[in-house]
């Protein structure tokens, strides 16, 4: 009996170890410094005695070592990789509290200004219209990849959505709660890219949709011209250097010069946002 008592708990602690792991990886991947502060707050709690109490003590003080960390230490750290806070404007906001939750909302400055300028001439062009970011980068370092973008480390990159307006031309969010995953699929005779990749072997490109599986476009308009005064807009930014987006989306918006670029099958569709990079 006591070996099987002893078998049972070794047993439960493996288990405890394992999710603890599985935990520190995820929020890692997730925040970038989510996975630290479970073990920061592991040893802070780890002299009390098991019990609930502990669990909830322990989850209170993660929340809070974590809101102190990212609202006021990040800042100051990513100031060493040259990266800074996207702080939302009237015209530039985050599609989602997530972003900012998990710290993926850090750029250069150059890139800031950048974001912030075209947001304003879209503003200017068509009265009321918010550009919505997804994605940027994390605050710490400029080789930590903000999963699932292997790209988006240095803070030269950002995720810009697509417009969309209700029937009166008023401006409207995209779709997705996260921003991504809610894709304006290929008409009859545009290029279905996603079709091609898939054909090539390439499982991961529409992986995205899992992220927004329940999204609806309801009185939503994929605003076309918007979205194409952005696309054309980009060309004039000396600092913009790139802009990916799915083929067939560029085709349908009429618009074309050096910078757009296809990303490669090894990646995953942009019929959803664009991505753009700065020198
Ligand atoms: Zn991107």
């Amino acid at each position: 009996m006591d070996y099987l008592g002893a078998f049972i708990s070794f047993i439960k602690s493996m288990l405890k170890g394992i999710f603890n792991i599985i935990l520190f990886l995820l929020l890692t991947a997730l925040t970038q410094v989510g996975g630290v502060v479970l073990l920061l707050t592991e040893i802070i709690i780890s002299g009390f005695p098991k019990n609930w109490k502990r669990t909830v003590y322990g989850t209170i003080l993660f929340v809070v070592i974590y809101g102190i960390f990212s609202t006021y230490a990040l800042p100051a750290l990513a100031k060493n990789w040259g990266k800074e806070r996207i702080m939302p404007t009237e015209f530039l906001q985050p599609r989602s509290f997530m972003t900012i939750l998990t710290n993926r909302n850090y750029v250069t400055s150059e890139m800031l200004a950048e974001a912030i300028s075209v947001s304003k001439k879209m503003n200017n062009l068509y009265y009321g219209t918010v550009t919505y970011y997804y994605d940027a980068s994390f605050p710490l370092w400029p080789w930590f990849p903000t999963l699932p973008h292997l790209s988006h480390k240095t803070g030269k990159e950002l995720d810009l959505g697509f417009y969309y307006s209700d029937a009166d031309g008023a401006s409207l969010n995209p779709p997705s709660w996260i921003g991504y995953g809610f894709f304006e699929e290929p008409e009859e005779g545009e290029l279905n890219q996603a079709a091609e990749c898939k054909k090539q072997g390439n499982l991961f490109y529409s992986f995205t949709k899992i992220l927004a599986p329940f999204s609806k476009k309801k009185d939503r308009i994929f605003d076309l011209a918007k979205t194409a005064a952005l696309l054309e807009m980009i060309d004039d930014h000396e600092m913009i250097k790139t802009v990916f987006v799915e083929p067939h989306i560029a085709e349908r918006l009429g618009v074309s010069h050096e910078k757009i670029k296809f990303h490669g099958c090894h990646s995953v569709r942009h019929d959803d946002h664009f991505h753009i990079e700065v020198r």
